[in-house]
């Protein structure tokens, strides 16, 4: 989601403890030793639902083969969302003797990196701060780190002709319709002009003109965030790994033994990694590492039909935008480059991180909602899909970056803003394997790790409360 949402937690005072170990043991795999002792059983996989509109309306992709039997190899690196992909490529880059395995539970395209807004965001935003940037230095850094995946993904994206990414330099509308949001817009206005980035208010008619609806006040514009299609853009990325990558798709990894080498199981065999990368964010807790410092919280997206010439008619604008709330709580949405409209807002705990049975269908009427309140003229328009995915938030808005025990490694923790900050962070990890360090990698290595929590059942008790009470308090931005 392409707001910082930290205060979803510190609001709450709430943290972690987390996991329901129910119905893990049953998803475990075949191929265990006969003493399991010495195994780290993966106690929760991924299992998203099954109607992510952005997959369903991409390229469909035959999917790479899932690994049977047993490999090996110096580099193993488990998730293949954007941070997994990048940290694969540009190991495969730096090492381009060795092997590089890269492992996914589901397919790429599939996971919460399919299922994001699709918002490449450059700007800081941090919602701690009275002008929302805060400490300079720290906001020209993530300036610089979110800048850096921008430019990253921009480059693969020409290099390997990922058209159906549908990558655009759109820039992105910061709109507010309550007096509390209009505040914001003018705090963080001023916050950005002192960092040096440009920006403009825009209202009234003219906003209008621009995202098709009177719905909102004014919107504050930054100029440097691109739009993209998520999932093609990921299978795009999937697709065009170097030739020393070893993808392979439903490969969920079950469980983990960490030595000199690390063996990691799967349904029918053992990978063995001279070093592992982990990169499967909120599941990294899984594999034994910052336990109880990550929240999965899912947050939906719906996407209607494309609309007729006439529809596009009666909104006018501009035929593609993307518009973001004031209100960390509040409502996401988009006019695509098929001219189909966007929807993102609720949200949900689900601590095993895997998608609740039944949650699209029970948002779905919150969507319709903000997206008739928006667009009127379009209420006979219906969604055409409406889906969950899951972020890894921390309580101080930290992400993990660097060496979790000896041969592991990990970028984990999006907090919301994973697209192009886990591609930098990929990117940044492998090249620091490879003995290359810059004023990021620093950064990164000393910036603070993500906070403990409290444990259950105060954590769901306080989580939930402050997820209820934000979409409420959101009022009209929702
Ligand atoms: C509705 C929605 C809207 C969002 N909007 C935006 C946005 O506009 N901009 C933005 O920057 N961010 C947005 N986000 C957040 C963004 O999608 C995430 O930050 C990003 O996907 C994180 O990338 P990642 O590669 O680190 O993790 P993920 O995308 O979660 O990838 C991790 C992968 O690891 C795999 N995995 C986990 N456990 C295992 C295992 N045991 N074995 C093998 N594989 C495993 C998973 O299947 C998954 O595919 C949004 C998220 C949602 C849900």
């Amino acid at each position: 989601m392409p707001v910082s949402r930290r205060n979803v937690l510190i609001g709450a005072g709430v943290g972690a403890g987390v996991i329901a170990a129910g119905g893990a043991a049953s998803l475990l795999s075949d191929g265990l030793p006969a003493d399991p002792s010495s195994l780290h059983r993966i106690a929760s996989l991924p299992a998203d639902d099954s109607s992510p509109g952005w997959f369903h309306t991409s390229r469909l992709r035959q999917p790479k083969a899932p690994l049977i039997g047993d490999a090996k190899a110096p580099w193993v690196v488990v998730g293949g969302g954007f941070t997994g992909l990048a940290a694969a490529r540009q190991l495969a880059l730096n090492f381009p003797d060795d092997d590089v395995i890269l492992v996914e539970a589901q397919q790429v395209g599939f996971g919460t990196s399919g299922r994001n807004a699709g918002f490449l965001i450059d700007v800081p935003h941090d919602i701690g701060a009275p002008d929302y940037i805060g400490d300079q230095t720290i906001a020209k850094h993530v300036l610089e780190l979110n800048q850096r995946g921008q430019s990253i993904l921009r480059d693969q994206v020409e290099q390997h002709n990922i058209v159906e990414a549908q990558l655009r330099h759109s820039g992105k509308y910061q709109a507010a319709v309550e007096d509390k949001g209009i505040a914001v817009l003018n705090a963080y206005r001023g916050g950005l002009e002192k960092l040096g980035q440009p920006c403009e208010i825009i209202e009234g008619n003219e906003l209008r003109d621009h995202i098709g609806t009177s719905f909102y006040r004014k919107a504050l514009y930054t100029p440097g965030t691109m739009l993209v299609q998520p999932s093609a853009l990921v299978k795009g990325l999937a697709d065009s790994l170097p030739a020393n990558v070893k993808l392979y798709e439903d490969t969920p990894i079950t469980a983990v033994d960490y030595g000199v080498k690390t063996v990691l199981h799967h349904a029918t065999g053992r990978i063995t990694a001279d070093k592992l990368i982990l990169a499967n964010n909120a599941f990294g807790q899984y594999f034994g590492f910052l336990e109880g410092r990550m929240l999965p919280i899912f947050t939906y997206g719906s996407l209607t039909r494309p609309l007729t010439a006439a529809e596009q008619a009666s909104i006018g604008g501009k035929d593609f935008w993307g518009v973001i709330p004031a209100d960390p709580f509040g409502t996401t949405s988009r006019r695509t480059h098929d001219n189909r409209i966007l929807v993102r807002n609720s949200f949900s705990f689900n601590p095993d991180g895997r998608a609740k049975p039944g949650y699209p269908e029970k948002v779905r009427a919150a969507h319709r909602l903000s997206f008739e309140r928006r667009f009127p003229t379009l209420k006979d328009v219906p969604f055409e899909h409406t889906w969950g995915g899951g972020l890894a938030m921390t309580r101080n808005g930290a992400g993990f970056f660097g060496e979790l025990r000896e041969n592991v490694y990990g970028a984990l923790g999006c907090n919301g803003l994973g697209t192009v900050r886990g591609t930098a962070t990929g990117t940044l990890l492998a090249n620091l394997l490879a003995g290359k360090r810059e004023s990021l990698t620093y950064y990164l290595l000393s910036a603070p790790k993500p906070a403990w929590n409290p444990p259950q059942p105060m954590l769901s008790i306080g989580v939930n409360f402050t997820l209820r009470k934000g979409q409420s308090d959101a009022g009209l931005e929702g």
